[in-house]
């Protein structure tokens, strides 16, 4: 799997950080798929302004329904295409590594047979104000969580960046 997170997408991230401060921050994120092979750009994020403590995140998943509903509309509900791919949130005190209680909670997400059976977690940080670091897995069911590429844009269009 290759993820490519554009600069507009990474500077909305960055903004949201800046303002949360300490205070971790997150929401959805809404991709196209680009081919069979597992590449998928991120389109855009959802934003939960209230839902960060300081060491610990929780999405609320009826603020982010609207903005998933608005995005299908927007893309004429190609849901093969574009569809939510996962889950982002931010560590502003802690490395861009998925904690204990990350990993138990996305892969709860994906064992419960009947729902996704994969999701993609991407954990951000800003440093020194305007250095967004970025740490992102794939959760698949049956399968320990794997690091995932990442890139600024999708690799055939431009030349590929290594974070
Ligand atoms: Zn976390």
């Amino acid at each position: 799997m290759q993820i490519a997170l554009p600069s507009s997408v990474r500077k909305k991230i960055c903004r949201q950080l800046s303002i949360s401060g300490r205070r971790e921050t997150g929401g959805l994120l809404l991709a196209e798929q680009l081919d069979d092979e597992g590449r998928f750009r991120v389109v855009d994020v959802t934003v939960d302004p209230m839902g960060g403590e300081r060491a610990y995140f929780e999405r609320r998943p009826e603020l982010h329904a609207q903005a998933l509903e608005a995005f299908f509309e927007k893309n004429g509900n190609d849901f093969g295409r574009f569809n939510y791919l996962g889950e982002w949130h931010s560590h502003p005190s802690f490395p861009v590594s998925p904690s204990t209680t990350d990993i138990r909670t996305m892969q709860a997400m994906v064992e419960d047979v009947g729902n996704i059976d994969f999701s993609v977690l991407m954990i951000v940080r800003l440093r020194m104000f305007v250095m967004l670091q970025v740490g992102t897995y794939l959760f698949m069911r049956g399968q320990p969580p794997q690091r995932v590429e990442m890139v600024d844009e999708p690799v055939s269009r431009s030349k590929r960046t290594f974070i």
